[in-house]
């Protein structure tokens, strides 16, 4: 496969995450629709922002995937075919329908055999006959389960000519992805038709052993993604359609870099380091690489789970420069003499310290403090730098 071809697939909970995925080098996205997507809670797209949002990505020669991918009961079957909702989303412009149930598949590629179909993780495709099966539904792509070893995954690239999609990066579920009822059971809200409540990350408690949680860690493939390359990897999907800007401009942005330097052979160990800081920097609770290597097990647990860090690094969103000040929407808390990092969607740093901190009409401030405000930062920027849309600064790692 030419290396170019390598995807990096980022999330989208909406319109604005969209742009700051596909700005910050995603090659495409995945996002849910009102109806029939795993993700009831965010935001979602209309018909029309569905529309918006290819036409954003096409025009940058990106991709746009619909995920169409709970678990069907008969009332979804009835209601996706009496309002024509998928022919709606097909002509909203989507690249690809990332599916689960075996007759959405087969009914969608009968009706549309020109449009790509990915078969979800929902699916927990786990060995290469099952992702034959698919194929003879119509399928092009399998997102494999994230239950996978390398082993596994190498021998499904090997065994079928179907395009290989694996997780690298984000939250993990405690039971194979899609498989799970807590939810339900605990909160009434069902997990594989878009209600997951996150019970498993809920503090429980016993009387001999305190708190616990049933969560695991998060996963991060950043130091394998060379290997993946390397067995045959179509594409690197990023977990958490629901994250903020400031997560997915971080993660996409230095996994874009990540997998530039691997594909152009300038990739070595300082700045995987440096990746895996800023990717654990933004995370918000550990990571492990669960099964890529052995089985999961109590290290790839995360039983402490109240301790979940509460990132405050993201300052705000750079709104513009006049060549002298930057124009800071702000997110967090910032005061004078704390060192900055303004980063772009080019994949541009820079360094400062802030000397001094105007509010938004000018006056000299000693800090920063109402979100949402605006305020101002002296400092003279890099000839070579230049503030794209949603560049953003943070505090120094
Ligand atoms: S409760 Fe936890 S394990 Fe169950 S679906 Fe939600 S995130 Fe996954």
């Amino acid at each position: 496969m030419p290396l170019k071809q390598i995807e990096l697939l980022a999330p989208a909970g909406d319109l604005e995450r969209l742009k700051v995925d596909l700005l910050y080098g995603a090659d495409a996205v995945y996002v849910g629709g009102e109806y029939f997507s795993l993700r009831a809670n965010a935001t979602n797209f209309s018909l029309e922002e569905l529309k918006e949002g290819c036409d954003f990505a096409h025009q940058l020669g990106k991709k746009v995937y619909f995920t169409c991918n709970i678990v069907f009961h008969e009332e979804d079957r009835i209601k996706m075919q009496k309002d024509a909702y998928l022919e709606k989303v097909v002509e909203a412009g989507v690249d690809a329908f990332i599916m689960s149930d075996p007759f959405l598949i087969d009914f969608l590629h009968k009706k549309y055999p020109s449009l790509e179909v990915h078969v979800s993780t929902q699916d927990s495709i786990t060995n290469y006959e099952e992702a034959l099966f698919y194929q003879t539904l119509g399928a092009k792509r399998v997102v494999l389960a994230r239950e996978l070893s390398l082993l596994e995954i190498k021998e499904i690239i090997e065994k079928t000519n179907l395009e290989v999609e694996v997780f690298i990066h984000g939250a993990m579920c405690t039971c194979y992805s899609g498989r799970c009822a807590l939810s339900s059971y605990v909160t009434n809200r069902d997990p594989n038709r878009g209600g997951c409540s996150q019970v498993c990350r809920f503090a429980f408690t016993t009387q001999e052993d305190g708190k616990f949680t049933l969560a695991t860690k998060d996963l991060n493939l950043a130091p394998y993604i060379k290997q993946l390359i390397e067995i045959g990897v179509k594409s690197f999907k990023v977990e958490g359609r629901m994250r903020s800007i400031y997560y997915l401009a971080t993660v996409i942005g230095t996994y874009r870099k990540l997998m530039d330097r691997i594909l152009d052979g300038t990739l070595d160990e300082t700045f995987v380091k440096k990746a895996y800081q800023t990717l654990s920097r933004v995370a918000n609770r550990p990571t492990s690489s669960h099964y890529l290597l052995k089985e999961a097990d109590d290290e790839d647990q995360y039983y402490t789970g109240r301790q979940e860090l509460s990132n405050q690094d993201f300052v705000g969103l750079v709104q513009e420069y006049d060549g002298t000040h930057l124009k800071l929407l702000l997110r967090n808390y910032l005061q004078m003499g704390e060192q900055v990092e303004l980063f772009t969607a080019e994949g541009k740093e820079y360094c400062f310290p802030v000397t001094l901190l105007l509010d938004a009409e000018k006056n000299e401030i000693q800090a920063a403090n109402h979100p949402d405000e605006i305020y101002f930062l002296p400092v003279s920027l890099p000839k070579t730098m230049s503030i794209t849309a949603y560049s953003m600064l943070r505090k120094c790692i």
